[in-house]
């Protein structure tokens, strides 16, 4: 098994001054660290989910070959004015001010059984909002699961009682 940590890298100060940026791109340039995160993904949640929620837009990297791997469906979650159709949104806090997600109305039958995706937990609002999103399906939320978790935010705690799963934890900046 390859220690995945060091694929990712430490970029200070981006997008804005004060944040070291996560960046996940040596990891997904690399093919075995790739597949090795997809196949433990996929013998983590074989025939445990109905459909993958993958964030805007890092979050589609994973749902997309996740879901290819487990033959199932993958639904997006995606910034304002992006989905054609009638949507949920939800708006959530930000340093400065607030974002909003949105999720088609149809995007997966309700009592589905749903994994959210994305690439890095900090905060857990993202993640958060992405879940109040498919609990208007009546979704059954099996787990949230990242790549990156930044513990020291406290996204984990936020997003309780949900389960969370991570590959790669900080435990400060
Ligand atoms: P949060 O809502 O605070 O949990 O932030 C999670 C979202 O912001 C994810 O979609 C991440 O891709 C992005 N993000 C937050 N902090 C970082 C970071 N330090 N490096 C890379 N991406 C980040």
């Amino acid at each position: 098994m390859l220690d995945l940590k060091p694929f990712i890298r430490e970029v200070p100060d981006f997008p804005q001054p004060g944040i070291v940026f996560k960046d996940i791109t040596p990891l997904l340039t690399n093919g075995p660290a790739w597949q090795q995160v997809i196949d433990q993904l996929v013998e983590r949640y074989r025939n445990k989910i109905d459909i993958i929620l993958g964030i805007e837009s890092r979050g589609f990297i994973f749902g997309s070959a996740l879901a290819y791997a487990l033959g199932c469906g993958h639904a997006l979650v995606r910034k304002p004015g992006k989905l054609p159709a009638a949507t949920f949104a939800a708006s959530y806090e930000l340093e400065y001010g607030t974002d909003t997600l949105e999720m088609h109305q149809d995007a997966f039958p309700p009592n589905s059984r749903v994994l959210l995706i994305d690439d890095l937990l900090a905060t857990g609002g993202t993640a958060q909002a992405a879940l109040s999103l498919a609990e208007k399906l009546q979704a059954h939320i099996i787990e949230a699961a990242f790549l990156i978790e930044l513990s020291f935010l406290g996204g984990r705690e936020r997003l309780a009682p949900h389960a969370v799963f991570s590959f790669i934890r900080y435990d400060g900046e």
